[in-house]
Formats: structure tokens, sequence, C-alpha cells
């Protein structure tokens, strides 16, 4: 299993092809900036290098990425011109998983039920959940099943295949590169957690990433797809 970051991967193949049309550092033809689709400069060297994704976008995306920067409003990667023109298209590849910055399940999330002794609802669909922390040096992580109900083998597989591809991310490595990665991740109220989101074949998938030292700093949901629009 493969694990990609949506749709910044997609951007920085889309270039590394674009990028061909430079022959010694000059395009008869410059392709369009993936960031706003306007033309790029004919020179290499005059266009800028994004600050979110390793691509080369045109100068005034270069202006607006470091005006946005400085206001903290960074425009989305969903929202460049090659992603929304639908330039970019996922890879129907059943053993890529992309990591989106969007609740594409939000049904999950709407049938719930209170697990004895408990207070908080938890959707009727979650399989289990891992919860980890850094301690500095490497990750430590618990499971845990509140429902109590046996997970299917196949499932526990997906889901040992995911968690393992998951935290062989070089974003995974610390965590400092761990607080980086959340510029591409979902922002909360709380300036130090964020979400990503994805799925596998049987299963949706909610990533929760806390970026305070000596707290929990990861939490990955695992619910089953089969059981997403039941009621308890
Ligand atoms: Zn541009």
């Amino acid at each position: 299993m493969k694990i990609k970051l949506y749709p910044k991967e997609l951007l920085e193949a889309a270039w590394k092809q674009d990028k061909k049309l430079y022959a010694h550092g000059d395009a008869a033809a410059p392709p369009k900036c993936l960031r706003c689709g306007a033309p790029l400069a004919a020179h290499l060297m005059v266009n800028a290098l994004s600050r979110y994704a390793d691509v080369q976008i045109c100068e005034a995306c270069g202006m607006d990425e470091a005006l946005r920067d400085a206001a903290h409003t960074p425009l989305p990667l969903v929202e460049w011109d090659a992603v929304k023109s639908g330039h970019l298209k996922k890879k129907a590849e059943k053993s890529i998983c992309y990591l989106v910055q969007n609740c594409t399940f939000s049904e999950v999330f709407k049938h719930t039920y209170k697990p004895p002794m408990q207070l908080i609802e938890r959707p009727v669909s979650e399989l289990a959940y891992s919860r980890s922390d850094y301690d500095g040096y490497r990750w430590w992580t618990t499971w845990h099943n509140e429902s109590g109900k046996k997970t299917p083998p196949e499932l526990v597989k997906e889901i040992d295949e995911f968690q393992n591809a998951l935290f062989k991310l070089p974003a995974f490595k610390t965590l400092e590169t761990m607080k980086r990665f959340c510029r591409y991740a979902e922002t909360t109220s709380d300036p130090t957690e964020f979400n990503l989101y994805s799925e596998t074949a049987h299963l949706y998938i909610r990533i929760r990433l806390i970026t305070r030292f000596r707290d929990y700093n990861a939490y990955i949901y695992y619910y089953d797809k089969a059981a997403a629009g039941e009621e308890q």
C-alpha cells in the first residue's frame, strides 16, 4: 500500500513533465502555471519556486504566496488551477491511498452511539483507533476498540497495512516534520490540531494530528465503510 498526499504529489508529477519543455532553461512554448493557469515565463529561472510543492510557478503566484504566507492565509493546493480545472486526475490504483484535506464521509459522524460508562458519542462504524505520541526519539502507539466487537481479520489486515505505510512517510519522522506536514492538513479552531482523511477498499480513515510536544500527537480512526450509514 502506498500513501500519497493529495494533490501535492500529483502537482509535482505534472511539473516533472512540464519542466521537460524547458530545454537548456528556455521554453519556446512555456507550460501553464499550475497555480493560476497563466503561461509561465519562457526563461525557467524567472519563475518562482512554490513554498508548498516542489514545482515552479509564475512570478505573480510567487509574490502572492509570499503575501499570503505573511498573512497566514495560504491558498490550499486544491484551489490551484491545475486541480480545479480537472487536469490532475487521481490515479484510480487500488494500491494508492490519498490523504485529503476535506472529509468525504461525513455520514460516519451522523450515526453515533455511547459506549457503556462513557460520555462521548462514537461513530457506530468505528472499528478501532490508534493513539500515538512522539517522545523526541520515537513513536509510541496504543490501540483502542471502544465497541468491544471483534474486527474481521481482512479488515485488521487493511488497518495494519495503512498504519504501517502512514508511519513510514517522511512526515512522521519526527514531531517537527509532522508539524511541517500539517500545512497540508485541514485546520481546526485549535491552531495545534489538524485533520487529514483517507480511505482504503473497506475503510474510511480520519487522521487527527496534534503538534503539541508531550501530548498525544496522532490519533488514527478506522471506520467500516459497510457500516458507515447504519443506525445503532
Ligand atoms: Zn501563476
